[in-house]
């Protein structure tokens, strides 16, 4: 009995030695899953900051960004401009931290011998290669990858390459099949697996925007109703093949456009509603009250007549590119101007640390020629296109043509001047501009040597 007693007392006395050493070895190394903040990234597809009401919009198409932006502590900004011009190298470049000349995840002309994916009947060149995406960092650093996506183009599916990294995914197999309700189940149903206590990198893709666009109802006092409006470029017969091939008398195409102004607005608040939605899982969840990071942007805008132009994926213009960008952190380690043009990329660098880099980015943009559009439309929408903004000043290429654009005094970029051979700026641009041509002539991805020696050069940042 006696040796029994002395036996369970030394067991004692071994347990509290063992929870005194555990709890020295927590104070050492950090719990690394109560220290890591759960990261949630969202891009809201398709949606160009002139159009929410955050942004100064004349209807109230974003009450819930609104709110949000209000919060205190939270930063936004309506003038980030996005990487690329369309779906896949944007997301190519949130996902890699990269330029698109740089991952090269964007449309090409000609396949023959390029690797290539068919996107929507488009030879496209897809995320491949040794850049290391967002979601395989996060996950190296026991994170729990999550990817929610309402774009077919954001999918295993589309093989795109941009699904690498994620370990959990519900994603679309057409436009339209995961939008509102569905977006949100889906949401729900990927939350409920995730059952460890690992921090959360969920990046959500709300693509209400893009097309089908619904029937405007009739019970909005902000938006007349509409009814529906094929916007796929692509469609014979519907008018946006008749926009471009200009088969609209002035009058026909005053009303389409109206028609695509409204259809767009209300598809836009239809997205605020989705992600109202997808905040409030998040409330009920308890991520907002953990440590977390939550980022809100876009991947690039859309063009509704400007510049003669309907749709996005070519050109830089600010329909297409300026986009808003929405940083809420329960730790704010650094803050951003939200009068200047910045770089929507940097989305990658809050997603993965909470804070800019040290030297900002240049805020630049790339855009390609769309090989089935240039064949349909011929050879107004077969062009190059790029930009670099400095303050009001907007540095423009296309297809061989240097031009400044004052946004201040010139918003609608209908006066281009030319640049002078002496602008500070101009070589750094040319750098730029050449990055993009020897791209879209490469028939592989870039290695590390050629990125490296890119750096080196000064035309990777
Ligand atoms: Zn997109």
């Amino acid at each position: 009995m006696i040796f029994q007693k002395k036996l369970s007392r030394v067991l004692v006395l071994l347990v509290l030695l063992g929870l005194v050493a555990a709890g020295i070895a927590y104070k050492l190394t950090g719990d690394p899953y109560s220290t890591q903040p759960d990261v949630i990234f969202i891009v809201m597809d398709m949606v160009r900051s002139d159009r929410l009401s955050m942004c100064g919009h004349n209807r109230p198409t974003s009450p819930v960004l609104d709110a949000l932006a209000e919060k205190q502590g939270v930063q936004a900004t309506c003038n980030a401009y996005s990487p690329g011009t369309w779906t896949l190298p944007s997301h190519a470049s949130y996902f890699t931290g990269e330029e698109v000349p740089v991952h090269g995840a964007d449309c090409i002309l000609k396949p023959d011998g390029v690797d290539s994916v068919s996107l929507w009947g488009d030879p496209v060149r897809p995320l491949t290669g040794n850049i290391p995406t967002l979601a395989q960092k996060m996950r190296d650093r026991g994170y729990r990858t999550v990817m929610v996506s309402g774009n077919p183009e954001v999918s295993r599916w589309a093989a795109t390459g941009l699904d690498r990294g994620f370990q959990l995914l519900r994603e679309s197999r057409q436009f339209g099949d995961l939008y509102g309700d569905d977006l949100v189940a889906a949401l729900k149903s990927a939350l409920v697996e995730v059952t460890d206590d690992a921090p959360l990198f969920l990046f959500i893709n709300i693509a209400d925007v893009h097309h089908p666009w619904l029937p405007v109802p009739n019970d909005l006092e902000w938006v007349p109703p509409r009814p529906f409006l094929d916007n796929r470029p692509r469609i014979p017969d519907n008018p946006y093949p008749r926009f471009f091939r200009d088969e609209m008398t002035d009058e026909e195409k005053a009303r389409f456009l109206a028609h695509a102004n409204d259809s767009y607005d209300y598809a836009v608040w239809r997205a605020d509603k989705t992600l109202g939605r997808v905040l409030d899982i998040l409330e009920k969840r308890g991520t907002t009250r953990r440590p977390h990071r939550l980022i809100v942007t876009s991947d690039h805008g859309e063009f509704l007549g400007e510049h003669d132009l309907l749709s996005h994926g070519i050109f830089v213009y600010e329909p297409d590119t300026r986009v808003p960008l929405v940083f809420v952190s329960s730790s704010p380690s650094s803050s951003f101007k939200t009068s200047r043009p910045m770089a929507a990329l940097a989305s990658y660098d809050l997603a993965l640390d909470g804070a800019l880099r040290d030297i900002p980015r240049p805020v630049r943009a790339a855009g390609y020629p769309d090989g089935l559009l240039s064949k349909l439309f011929g050879d107004r929408l077969t062009a190059t296109t790029a930009a670099h903004w400095n303050g009001d000043e907007k540095l423009f290429y296309i297809n061989g043509k240097y031009s400044i654009f004052d946004l201040k005094a010139d918003p609608d970029e209908l006066d281009p001047r030319p640049m002078p051979d002496n602008h500070p700026l101009r070589k750094r641009f040319e750098g730029f501009v050449e990055q993009i041509l020897q791209t879209s002539r490469r028939k592989t991805e870039p290695s590390k040597e050629m990125i490296e020696a890119l750096r080196a050069l000064g035309y990777v940042e």
